[in-house]
């Protein structure tokens, strides 16, 4: 086990995930941070109960709200699917004190107003320049680190960890309409305007978190605000981003170069389904502390959610795929065992439920398959307007 300091560049998710767990076995984990005062952008997350099993302490400080059920929406049909456990609705920036905290407490430290500006990498240990005030710099000597700095972090852009697929995510805080069944989250597919969904995920009895992915910031925002109005809601506050999606193999997942570890949105791990990177990019931040803290290679202690996160980009070619008819077609199939089968299997686990889900409605193999043929021939270079077009013939 290390006993040298493991630097840790961006105290968000992944980043504090990894520290706390080193911290917990005793490897002296630093974590530099950008943010002074620390101040982690307000926004509504849902994550599976997945999120619960990642940790040793109850969150309760940052848990808004617990979901019990989906409702989904096509064009044409509506489904509804209860959860055998519960969704979790966090609130991210209480959720991220929280974890500094933990940090803290189990002997790890967190320096804010570090902001990393380059690594020197033409000699080993590497050296990371840190800005830490005006004309105050800060260097630090690291033979491995790991970089947790999000989609637009340094340390991904010196690993060279481009090419992933970037969306924009725009949420709204509403008040909830009246006809939203309680502790449920709904659902619309529309093809016409996104290849993913729109989202209303209550945060409380009274209010909720509406939202879209779309290509560009500016896109999601005028969609968003169109679909707000047809829904007749009223935006309180707006929550806006970008997440890269994770690719189809998993090869071509940037993790980093052995010495630098990539972890989080940094190294693309946000499931293609749904955007939810949380999890994923906890589980990524874990693996790297376990290789960090054993010498084992990243690439093994990462395999279990590379697998499952590329099992979600193959689901999102086949939804890309999909026309309005196909959903139509999918909710239309959702029978009372199909039902069951969903809610028991969570988004976290996806390669674990592939085949029970299919199973339990074998209509959805010829259905995914049918779109998977389309897809492959090229859905990237459709837009959801083309895709309708030609469902429609
Ligand atoms: C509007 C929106 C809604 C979302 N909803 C959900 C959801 O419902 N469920 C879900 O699971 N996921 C959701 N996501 C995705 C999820 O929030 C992210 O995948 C997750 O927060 C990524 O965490 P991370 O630790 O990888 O990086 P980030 O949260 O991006 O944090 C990176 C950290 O690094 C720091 N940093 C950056 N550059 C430097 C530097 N040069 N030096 C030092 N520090 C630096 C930053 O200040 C920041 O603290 C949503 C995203 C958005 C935008």
């Amino acid at each position: 086990m290390q006993s040298v300091p493991l630097s840790i560049v961006g105290a968000s998710a992944a980043g504090l995930a990894a520290a706390w767990y080193l911290a917990r076995q005793g490897v002296p984990a630093l974590v530099y941070e950008a943010q002074a005062p620390y101040q982690p952008a307000e926004r509504t997350l849902i994550v599976t109960p997945a999120f619960l099993r990642l940790l040793d302490f109850d969150p309760r400080e940052a848990i808004l709200y617990r979901v019990r059920g989906y409702e989904l929406i096509s064009r044409g049909a509506s489904a509804c699917i209860p959860l055998r456990e519960p969704d979790i609705v966090l609130d991210r920036a209480r959720f991220l004190h929280l974890l500094v905290h933990r940090v803290k407490e189990a002997g790890g430290e967190v320096f804010f107003g570090h902001r990393l500006m380059d690594i020197r990498t033409d000699r080993v240990p590497y050296i990371l320049r840190f800005a830490t005030g005006e004309n105050r710099e800060r260097w630090v000597v690291a033979w491995r680190f790991l970089g947790a700095d999000g989609l637009s972090g340094q340390v991904s852009r010196i690993a060279q960890a481009d090419g992933l697929e970037e969306v924009a995510l725009c949420q709204a805080r509403v008040l909830l309409p009246g006809d939203l069944p309680p502790d449920t989250v709904r659902v619309w597919f529309d093809r016409a305007t996104t290849r993913f969904f729109y989202w209303l995920i209550p945060e409380s009895p009274h209010t909720g978190a509406a939202g879209l992915v779309a290509k560009t910031p500016g896109e999601a925002r005028r969609l968003l605000e169109e679909f707000l109005r047809a829904q007749g809601l009223e935006p309180l506050a707006w929550q806006e981003g970008q997440a890269p999606l994770f690719p189809l193999s998993f090869g071509r997942a940037p993790m980093g170069d052995g010495r630098i570890l990539l972890a989080g949105d940094a190294a693309g791990q946000v499931k293609g389904t749904t955007v939810g990177g949380l999890v994923a990019g906890m589980r990524g931040g874990l693996a790297a502390a376990r290789s960090l803290a054993a010498g084992t290679f990243y690439d093994a202690e990462s395999r279990l959610l590379r697998r499952e996160l590329a099992f979600h980009a193959l689901v999102r070619r086949v939804l890309d795929a999909f026309t309005d008819e196909d959903y139509d077609a999918l909710l239309g199939l959702l029978n009372r065992r199909a039902c069951s089968v969903l809610g028991r299997y969570h988004r976290d686990d996806l390669a674990r439920g592939l085949g029970p889900i299919l199973l339990s409605q074998p209509r959805w193999l010829l259905l995914g398959a049918r779109a998977l043929v389309r897809g492959l021939r090229g859905p990237g270079n459709r837009s959801p307007e083309t895709s309708r077009r030609e469902g429609a013939v």
